[in-house]
């Protein structure tokens, strides 16, 4: 894998031993605001790893035409900047 920070190849590291940046979690930022931005599609869900509750609200969108799948994602992009779920979906904390 590739550090998030400066792009150097740190195969199986965590810390990046050239910046030293964190590559544990991914970014709850991130995760939230594609998911209040795209939830429809479950993007936010699909970044963490949530494969399943990711095809549910791409489900939800089908079948009520797009409301349903909008709100749930608006409110689960709001829930995950809220800090749920707590981890994504290998069980690694999300950075904050
Ligand atoms: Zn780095």
């Amino acid at each position: 894998m590739y550090c998030r920070e400066c792009g150097k190849d740190i195969g199986n590291l965590k810390i990046c031993p050239a910046c030293s940046c964190d590559n544990r979690g991914k970014s709850r930022l991130t995760a939230g605001l594609l998911q209040i931005l795209a939830g429809a599609a479950g993007v936010g869900r699909f970044y963490l790893g949530y494969k399943l509750i990711g095809v549910l609200q791409i489900a939800a969108t089908v079948f009520t035409c797009g409301i349903g799948g909008a709100i749930w994602g608006l409110i689960d992009g709001i829930l995950i900047l809220n800090g749920t779920p707590k981890n994504d979906a290998d069980g690694v904390e999300l950075k904050d």
